[in-house]
């Protein structure tokens, strides 16, 4: 039964109903339908844990509709936010360094402490 996935939680065999992903950037624990592949940080979470989640400290716990046949978004769209979150968890390239040099109000050297000697 390669569609059956299992939860991941250590001891629990139950059947994977949602995956978790955690969004370290946003510090945001997402927990949406079951996603089509595996993720670096996405977990597979049976029913039961999936109403027990807790996120760590600090952390927001968004839940996105488990039941595509309830109102609101389409299966379809859950998945597309699901990725799209997915995508937005993944490292983001640091910004290129900006050069003030052509800025001479900033150029100046500062730190730079002159010890001035009385007679
Ligand atoms: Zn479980």
């Amino acid at each position: 039964m390669s569609l059956t996935r299992r939860c991941s939680r250590t001891a629990c065999g139950r059947t994977a109903v949602n995956t978790l992903t955690y969004v370290y950037a946003d510090q945001t624990a997402v927990l949406g339908p079951l996603a089509t592949y595996a993720e670096p940080h996405a977990y597979d979470l049976c029913d039961v844990h999936s109403e027990r989640l807790s996120a760590p400290r600090g952390w927001e716990v968004l839940r996105l509709a488990p039941d595509p046949a309830a109102q609101g978004p389409s299966s379809d769209d859950l998945l597309a936010l699901a990725d799209a979150v997915r995508e937005a968890a993944r490292p983001v390239e640091p910004p290129p360094p900006v050069h003030v040099a052509d800025n001479p109000a900033r150029g100046v050297r500062r730190g730079h402490l002159r010890v001035l000697t009385t007679d």
